[in-house]
């Protein structure tokens, strides 16, 4: 009888449910940092550490977002909010699906990342700051995009004519210039699996 009164309810599957199926919790890993200071190198690198490890989880980043449901959006500030509020919307459907979503997106103002931390949840959003000077990163210049910056080629280019403001409160911190990508990668795994282990 009690089916129905509220059939709904035999339909209705939460986030727990399919993270006791995943046996992991889900969360939200957000990386922030200057282009070339190695948001998705980590990122690639975290989630194949993740996965060996049997963790179930998504690389969220320019190649996947910008390419398709953001293909229509510029770098004018707007547009740039636009885009985080996008991707948070995205990652709270994925996080409701129980997986772990890493992010990698320069998010480059305070207000942005706030913004997606209230959208994704406080509780559900774990900020990482990719640590790398601006001088490093032009140095790196792995896409040549500081060269073309500097030369004015691209206009409200981050670091050079567009502001980033460092995270006050990041959950982790992730210095390129210290450690490599192995060690850096490690220290965060370690980091992050109390939290997303599942009891
Ligand atoms: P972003 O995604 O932030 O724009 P990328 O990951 O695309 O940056 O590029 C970072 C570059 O810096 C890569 O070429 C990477 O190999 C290099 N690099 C050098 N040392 C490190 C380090 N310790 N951690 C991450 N990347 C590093």
């Amino acid at each position: 009888m009690a089916e129905n009164i509220h059939p709904i309810f035999d339909k209705l599957v939460g986030r727990g449910d399919r993270e006791n199926i995943l046996k992991q919790n889900s969360r939200v890993i957000w990386m922030t940092g200057l282009s070339g200071s190695g948001k998705s190198t980590i990122a690639e690198a975290l989630e194949r550490k993740l996965f060996k490890n049997n963790f179930f989880c998504q690389v969220l980043d320019g190649d996947n977002i910008r390419s398709g449901i953001n293909n229509n959006l510029s770098f004018e500030l707007a547009d740039r909010l636009e885009n985080i509020r996008r991707i948070s919307e995205v990652s709270k459907l994925f996080l409701n699906c129980g997986v772990i979503t890493i992010n990698s997106f320069i998010s480059p103002t305070i207000k942005m990342r706030n913004m997606a931390k209230e959208i994704i949840g406080p509780d559900n959003f774990i900020e990482v700051y990719i640590k790398a000077s601006l001088e490093m990163c032009e140095e790196r210049d792995v896409k040549g995009l500081y060269k073309k910056a500097r030369a004015g080629e691209i206009k409200g280019f981050t670091g050079i004519d567009s502001p980033y403001e460092i995270p006050t409160d990041p959950a982790w911190v992730v210095d390129t210039g210290a450690d490599d990508v192995a060690t850096s990668v490690d220290k965060l795994y370690e980091f992050l699996k109390p939290t997303l282990t599942f009891e």
